[in-house]
């Protein structure tokens, strides 16, 4: 989806291990959500817990947002107009509901539970997203994974992927990107990074092989666990710092549904406004520029972020930047 506050915070985000971020002495970190609507009469609005000030990236991944059980007839479900995006992959994944998508290389999919649909931004692309009719429960995740410098002007593309689940220690797995106790997604990434499905019944301990290079975020859904000894809530980003190459979670008396996010760190410094993410201010300010222009067209084949096909209404302006110098922190 896309972020659509209207007056979008600059968001300069560091890689942590430059000494910015927050103490990881213990290694564990609690991510608290803040609520963000989406926009419109009957919004429905999201639990954003990447990024924020404490923490900006986990790996590449550096945008997390949760969102329902949303009851479509009272929250009006998701409509969200053409809008483009700049340097990264977008991550949909649904516990329930159905959403179409649309975007300017051709895609038009219907966005299912428990299959990732992934678009990778590259140098540029714009997207719709629409909640189906028939969906009447909307729950899911959208979570955003920078791309690293060598490869974030490729050409924009989309992919799906249907995880087949398996048990492990007693609970059901879902590897949707990267590989996991052996099970891999096809889907393509630009660094190493994993994203998975956990669900746990009530009374499960899950003893986690993890990759010791990657820091991890676990994304309560549903549940009380407690990850690594310490209580997460609903909608709470569990942080594991490198280092671990086991992480334990444990449901307790009622079942757990989790996503487990992990990467290696970046290891760059990135600028993230609205829906773009680039290097510096000026790159930002080009990218708005752009976009602007193409949305003046009514979208244009050959400009930047090309045409959505399908979508019946306009295209998403882009806020006004704020009247601050873009720029990482360092
Ligand atoms: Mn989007």
């Amino acid at each position: 989806m896309s972020n659509l506050e209207t007056k979008p915070e600059e968001v300069d985000l560091a890689d942590p291990s430059t000494g910015s971020g927050p103490s990881v002495s213990s290694g564990f970190e609690i991510l608290e959500p803040r609520d963000v609507p989406l926009g419109g009469p009957r919004a429905m609005s999201v639990r954003r817990t990447l990024p924020q000030r404490a923490r900006s990236l986990i790996g590449a991944w550096c945008f997390v947002d949760h969102y329902g059980p949303d009851i479509v007839a009272t929250s009006g479900g998701m409509t969200v107009p053409p809008h483009p995006h700049t340097g990264l992959q977008t991550v949909s994944w649904l516990f329930a509901g159905e959403i179409e998508h649309r975007d300017s290389v051709g895609s038009h999919a219907i966005v299912r539970p428990g299959e990732l649909n992934l678009m990778t931004a590259g140098r540029g692309i714009q997207h719709s997203e629409v909640s189906l009719p028939q969906t009447t429960v909307l729950h899911g995740a959208q979570l955003w994974i920078a791309l690293p410098d060598a490869t974030r002007n490729v050409e924009p593309f989309f992919e799906n992927f249907v995880p087949t689940p398996f048990e492990f220690s007693g609970a059901t797995i879902r590897v949707f990107l990267g590989a996991l106790l052996g099970h891999l997604s096809t889907a393509r990434t630009f660094s190493r990074v994993v994203g998975a499905q956990l669900d746990l019944p009530a009374g499960t301990t899950l003893e986690l092989p993890v990759d010791p290079q990657f820091e991890h975020g676990i994304l309560v859904d549903d549940g009380a666990p407690t990850v690594s000894g310490h209580p997460v809530a609903k909608s709470e980003l569990a942080y594991v710092a490198p280092g671990a190459s086991t992480i334990t979670v444990a449901s307790g008396d009622v079942p757990v549904r989790a996503l487990l996010i992990g990467g290696e760190p970046l290891g760059e410094q990135i600028v993230m406004w609205w829906n773009f993410i680039g290097r510096s201010h000026e790159e930002i300010v080009e990218f708005r520029r752009t976009w602007q222009a193409d949305v003046i067209a009514d979208g244009d084949d050959n400009g930047t972020f090309g045409r959505v096909r399908g979508y019946d209404g306009s295209a998403l302006p882009a806020p006004e930047l704020p009247n601050v110098r873009l720029r990482p922190r360092d």
